[in-house]
């Protein structure tokens, strides 16, 4: 039996755009029928390219909102999935939800489907952000969709958060993470608004008409974050994200350890043997190259030797940390012999330190993520 491998499925619908979104995704349903069946054919090709039968150990539905597409919908792709591919017993399948599309029945219809984990998009617990961002829910439709998922079993539960919103102050931004910790949440994922091309936020930002706080106000959010979630009990594991003992996001994982993963769906993306492959966007695009050739593949890319390394020194330290036996086993030692200066000018910087076996930033270095990234790659 082969490896194990992580499968994304990009479910693209929508209820409407919010205003600071740049993920592939459409506010009509009127090609769902069509999804689905390019979406199985999918299912078929990547099958043909897993020569050895491979496990998969993650599921992610993600998008778009698919809870917007109720259980009937995602438990016919699950079910599909199910036919063609080795599904571990321990599996993490996880679903992302919005406050709003989703009923405490659907709750447990999604249970029954054997998802067993659940990711709600809230971005904030205050009416006036959720009104600015153009989200569909108010305070009190995140609140409670928070208790019904609990509340049907999921015992699995991550909440995002966005800091750093145009007006909002340090007081507030700690109030999101107080009703945060205070709610039956195991995962918190905690990001710093970005500023994406091409969406209306982006523009009113540049038109002048909206202003977000400076980079020093956003470090300020940021370590406040860090420190009020591990000293309620949350352990940082990754740039933004927390969680309690064992409830670290395996899917996610697989991104950060250089795993490879398979993403079916318009604009989903791929890595598997060294080659990296990302799929047509539009939703119409994705069904007709499908049903003419089988696969929606957009483009790809062979990464280089020193690629690899690259991109597997920046998602270990991003995230747990850069192990150097495992980099040693798959690298050699030139390149950290290389970088040993710049490596003792951090340590001595206070961004990174040595333990065990293991590389890892300080929680300064988490503040810097990008910069120190940029100096030692
Ligand atoms: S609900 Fe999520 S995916 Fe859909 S438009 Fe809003 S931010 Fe984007």
């Amino acid at each position: 039996m082969g490896k194990e491998i992580s499968l994304y499925v990009h479910i693209p619908f929508c209820d409407h755009k919010c205003i600071y979104c740049d993920f592939y995704s459409i506010i009509t349903q009127e090609n769902r029928n069509s999804y689905i069946s390019a979406l199985e054919k999918e299912i078929h090709y990547v099958k043909s390219l897993l020569a050895v039968q491979r496990k998969i150990s993650t599921i992610f539905f993600g998008g778009g909102t698919p809870s917007l597409m109720g259980p009937k919908f995602i438990g016919e792709i699950l079910n599909y999935i199910h036919k063609n591919f080795n599904v571990t017993e321990s599996a993490e399948i996880t679903l992302e939800t919005n406050p709003g599309t989703v009923t405490k029945e659907d709750f447990k219809e999604f249970k029954n489907l054997g998802i067993n984990r659940i990711s709600i998009g809230v971005q904030s617990f205050h009416d006036k952000d959720l009104k600015f961002l153009t989200r569909i829910h108010d305070r009190q439709t995140a609140i409670n969709s928070i208790r019904q998922a609990a509340e049907s079993g999921f015992e699995n539960v991550n909440l995002d958060l966005i800091f750093n919103l145009p007006g909002q102050t340090k007081k507030e931004w700690i109030e999101n993470l107080k009703t945060a910790v205070s709610l039956p949440v195991k995962h918190i994922s905690a990001y710093s608004l970005i500023l994406e091309r091409g969406t209306i936020l982006n523009k009113l930002v540049l038109d002048g008409k909206v202003k977000i706080g400076d980079d020093d106000y956003d470090a300020d959010l940021y370590e406040t974050t860090i420190d009020f979630l591990t000293q309620s009990g949350f352990r940082q594991y990754e740039v933004s994200n927390f969680c309690k003992e064992g409830y670290e996001c395996k899917h996610n994982l697989a991104y950060w350890d250089h795993r490879e993963y398979v993403g079916l769906g318009p604009s989903a993306h791929s890595f598997l043997q060294g080659k990296r492959w990302w799929n047509f966007s539009s939703l119409k695009m994705y069904i007709d190259k499908i049903e003419k050739s089988g696969n929606a593949v957009r483009g790809e890319e062979k990464l280089s030797g020193n690629e690899m390394l690259e991109e597997f020194v920046m998602l270990a330290l991003r995230s747990k940390g850069l192990n150097l036996n495992v980099f040693k086993s798959k690298f050699g030692n030139s390149w950290l012999e290389k970088k040993k200066k710049i490596l003792d000018e951090l340590k001595s910087g206070g961004m990174i330190y040595f333990t065990g076996d293991f590389i890892k930033l300080t929680k300064k270095g988490y503040s810097l993520c990008d910069e120190i990234l940029l100096k030692i790659i």
